[in-house]
């Protein structure tokens, strides 16, 4: 692309969109991206990055994976889209099977939704047909950890981070959600007894009102990449069936092999009511997600003619449930323990010597995550502009700087990976 149109389009792109989480008047640079293969984006002006994020946590496999190129053509040809009340089709089919035989066997019923917030409106809004169903009409509101994230819609926001998510901003419009502390950190620190009286207490004092509890397991992630012991999950089953309270698991940051498992959920011993799925389902192609819920959550709302109130316009698309079963395909060809174990390994070798810079307060990594935590937050403005000219696209948020690159990557594109995160911290507070 000549430099002319590049501008041009920079131009427009800067007076004409909104980006995630940007001013209109103060924008973060935009960088025009021509193509991207494999880990790699080609930028309009010639420059060639390293992707360290998967596109937030969505291109597991790389870009224009030729698998998933070839499912979408054969499937544009045939037909891309019909409505999903009265009509069916095989690609929708064959991922309602994958999926229910890749999560937890207690997981049956699969509800496709558009975006992971989506998701995550449906998941709540099962609980509460749920509870409704059963003669407990009062159970409508959600106990969740600080220092969560569940998505941007207002249902999915109130059981945000009340400070990450700005409530005070929109605190006439969102739902009063009862907050308990996050887990406390470290995968292998030992249970604190007073998190989970804390959790007893909750449970004890509002569980007239509470339909469910709703946690990223093991790891929080846009609310701070922080890791705890899966054991607290162990806990917090057994202290929901006590109080009458369902267990909601949103994997989806952590679903489809991120931590070391297929699924987060496999390092504890238990099984969620509700699990979220997005993200990664359709290897970052298209935007798609699912509610997977038990016999019990599903049978119980549709008892005595009850239906589920929720059914959105591109419910079960075919072009995207089409790009899922070409990725789930890719998962489940891979040994993706081995293959993330090995990523792991990878990671905290190329991250570690960010330990001995002065401002570096933490290096942490499960699975295909690495997380260097800084003393003070960066600044995007200056920070990002940095990391291209390293040759590298990662994107941190606050004080952390943190990886999640797609499985195919090479240990030798780790390794630039870590030295640009090296250098880009020391040249940013120079
Ligand atoms: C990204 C994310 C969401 C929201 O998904 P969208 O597709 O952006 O709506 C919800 N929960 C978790 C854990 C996420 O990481």
């Amino acid at each position: 692309m000549n430099q002319q149109e590049q501008q041009r389009l920079t131009e427009l792109d800067k007076q004409l969109l909104w980006h995630p989480y940007t001013s209109m008047s103060h924008p973060t640079p935009h960088f025009l991206v021509e193509r991207a293969a494999g880990c790699e984006f080609h930028l309009a002006d010639g420059r060639t990055l390293i992707d360290g994020m998967s596109s937030w946590w969505s291109v597991i496999h790389g870009y224009s994976h030729p698998a998933i190129n070839q499912a979408l053509h054969q499937q544009i040809d045939d037909f891309s889209h019909v409505m999903f009340g009265g009509l069916t089709h095989k690609p929708a089919i064959e991922l309602g099977e994958k999926l229910v035989a890749m999560t937890p066997p207690s997981l049956t019923r699969v509800f496709f939704s558009d975006s992971g917030s989506v998701s995550v409106e449906v998941a709540l809004k099962m609980a509460i047909q749920y509870w409704h169903s059963q003669g407990q009409p009062n159970k409508q509101h959600f106990a969740t950890p600080r220092s969560g994230y569940h998505g941007d819609t207002f249902a999915a926001m109130s059981v945000c981070d009340p400070v990450n998510g700005m409530h005070s901003m929109f605190n006439q419009a969102l739902t009063p959600q009862c907050f308990v502390s996050p887990p406390p950190t470290g995968i292998d620190t030992p249970l604190d007894p007073n998190y989970l009286k804390e959790i007893r207490e909750t449970f004890a004092e509002h569980h007239e009102h509470l339909a469910g509890f709703i946690i990223e397991p093991v790891v929080q992630n846009a609310g701070g990449m922080r890791f705890y012991n899966p054991a607290y999950l162990d806990e917090i089953r057994a202290l929901c069936d006590e109080f009458n309270i369902l267990l909601i698991f949103d994997e989806i940051a952590t679903g489809f092999g991120r931590t070391g498992k297929l699924f987060a959920t496999e390092h504890s011993n238990i099984e969620p009511d509700i699990m979220c799925v997005g993200k990664a389902l359709t290897g970052g192609y298209i935007t798609l997600a699912a509610t997977i819920t038990n016999d019990r959550v599903a049978l119980g709302i549709s008892d005595q003619g009850g239906v589920f109130m929720h059914g959105p316009t591109f419910m079960g698309n075919a072009l995207a449930c089409t790009a899922a079963n070409a990725s789930l395909d890719l998962v489940q060809s891979y040994d993706i323990e081995t293959k993330v174990a090995q990523i792991q390994v990878w990671l905290e070798s190329a991250l570690s010597p960010c330990l001995d810079l002065d401002l570096v307060r933490d290096v942490r990594c499960l699975g295909a995550i690495g997380v260097v935590e800084l003393s003070h937050p960066v600044d995007l403005h200056k920070i990002q502009p940095l990391f291209v000219e390293k040759g590298v696209w990662i994107r941190p948020f606050g004080r952390l700087i943190y990886l999640m690159p797609p499985y195919v990557i090479e240990q030798e594109q780790i390794t630039k990976l870590g030295h640009a995160i090296q250098a880009v911290i020391q040249a940013h507070f120079a």
